[in-house]
């Protein structure tokens, strides 16, 4: 069923609280270093101000500690900055989210204006919900379900009406995500325009794909994988499998490692997958090996098993060739995570060359989701970011997707 959207939402005259997610990466001067989370997020924005609503902004930003030293590098303040330079209009911000000061601001802001308010996981509140998972009966206690409550009531007194745009945070049923949309109730609940970009893309390639349809899946672990490999099966017509995942599989063939990751509790899972897929799981044959793993260490090329005293970083040419060759003809590609340590070159040179393989299959008509996370660096590092469909901006959020997992932060906005 279609969610009700941003565009069909009265907002003039309204206090529209948009949940963003704004969890932008900093370099080491403080200084923004890729706002695609901000960029991507302002035709929402923009569609909530140019017809007269005031915009109120909540976010994420990192995973604060409660240190306030440590914290202090965790303030939206220069994402007010940022947006402000973008939009060419002030956006103001409260150095909290809640409190009688951000009731303030929120009641004094005019139509078209838009406020950012000060990191919501600031406040235990915003992800208590993570604890119940640790409590014996897996429910939150009298107290924590208060402070959740309590929470949820403040913020959502904030606004008259309440849009999703944090696809990054959908997988998460953190309070601003869930219970303040639940609280303002049936009639003012919207996703906005970058959610629904990113539901499309993903609900069309797991629904709709043109075949052939080719996933990609790398990185280092097996069991953040397992969900993903199995909603994807019965799907796609191929799964190449790269990354330290490799070698957990080659293990459960009996293949030798060397001294490669490989996650030994999995060996078995690994050979049922193995079994359950069939020819469509396609693993390398070739690895490019290395005695340590730092950047400028020397590549060796190994076919097959590999020596006691090696570990191997990435997928070797003959598996490149392999893989290049079924992307090529692929019609729908998903890719997530890393065929090769490609932080530390030259054992990026596999994840390069499947990044560019995907780049050229989408110049000749295919449609390719690039899930978030590494892959999207690697993407970007590789100045290949305009070529593909689409780079989401949920890393976690597109692989819980991929597992097939029903988003509760989707459901509870209101059907078209
Ligand atoms: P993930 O977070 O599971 O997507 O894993 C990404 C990480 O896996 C990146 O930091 C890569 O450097 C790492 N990685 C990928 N392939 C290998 C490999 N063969 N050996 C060691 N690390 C790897």
């Amino acid at each position: 069923m279609a969610k009700t959207s941003v565009r069909d939402l009265d907002v003039a005259g309204k206090r529209v609280l948009i949940r963003a997610d704004l969890n932008v990466p900093f370099d080491a001067n403080g200084r923004i270093s890729d706002d695609r989370r901000i960029t991507q997020f302002l035709p929402t924005l923009q569609n909530v101000i140019d017809r007269g609503g005031a915009a109120i902004l909540m976010s994420h930003l990192g995973r604060p500690t409660g240190d306030p030293a440590k914290d202090a590098s965790l303030s939206l303040k220069p994402v007010a900055e940022r947006i402000g330079e973008l939009t060419g209009k002030k956006c103001g911000f409260v150095t909290n989210c809640i409190g009688p000061e951000v009731e303030k601001a929120a009641h004094d802001l005019k139509k078209c204006q838009t406020l950012l308010l000060e990191n919501l996981r600031f406040h235990k509140a915003e992800t208590i919900i993570d604890k119940a998972k640790k409590n014996p009966d897996g429910k939150l206690t009298p107290d924590q379900e208060a402070q959740r409550q309590n929470f949820a009531k403040s913020l959502a007194g904030l606004g008259d009406l309440y849009v999703n745009d944090a696809f990054g945070a959908c997988h998460r049923m953190h309070v601003s995500m869930y219970d303040v949309p639940a609280l303002l109730g049936p009639g003012r609940r919207a996703i906005g325009f970058l959610v629904e970009k990113e539901l499309k893309y993903l609900r069309d390639a797991l629904e709709h794909p043109q075949r052939p349809f080719v996933a990609v899946l790398g990185g280092a672990k097996v069991s953040d994988k397992i969900g993903v490999i199995r909603n994807l099966i019965p799907r796609v017509d191929q799964i190449l499998i790269g990354g330290a995942m490799t070698y957990t599989f080659w293990a459960a063939k009996g293949w030798a490692i060397g001294r490669s990751l490989c996650e030994q509790d999995k060996v078995d899972l690994a050979r049922e997958l193995i079994a359950e897929a069939g020819d469509k799981l396609v693993l390398p044959m070739d690895s490019i090996a290395t005695e340590e793993l730092y950047a400028g260490a020397s590549p060796k090329t190994v076919r097959g098993e590999l020596p006691p005293d090696l570990m191997g970083v990435d997928i070797g040419p003959d598996s490149v060739a392999h893989f290049v060759g079924i992307l090529k003809k692929a019609r729908t590609i998903i890719w997530n995570g890393p065929v090769g340590a490609f932080e530390y070159a030259p054992f990026d040179a596999g994840t390069n060359a499947i990044a560019k393989a995907i780049a050229e299959a989408t110049d000749a008509g295919a449609t390719s989701v690039i899930g978030g996370g590494d892959s999207a660096a690697a993407v970007e590092k590789a100045h290949l970011s305009e070529r593909m469909t689409h780079i989401s901006t949920g890393g976690g959020a597109s692989l819980s997707f991929l597992e097939g997992e029903a988003f509760e932060t989707i459901d509870i906005i209101d059907d078209k």
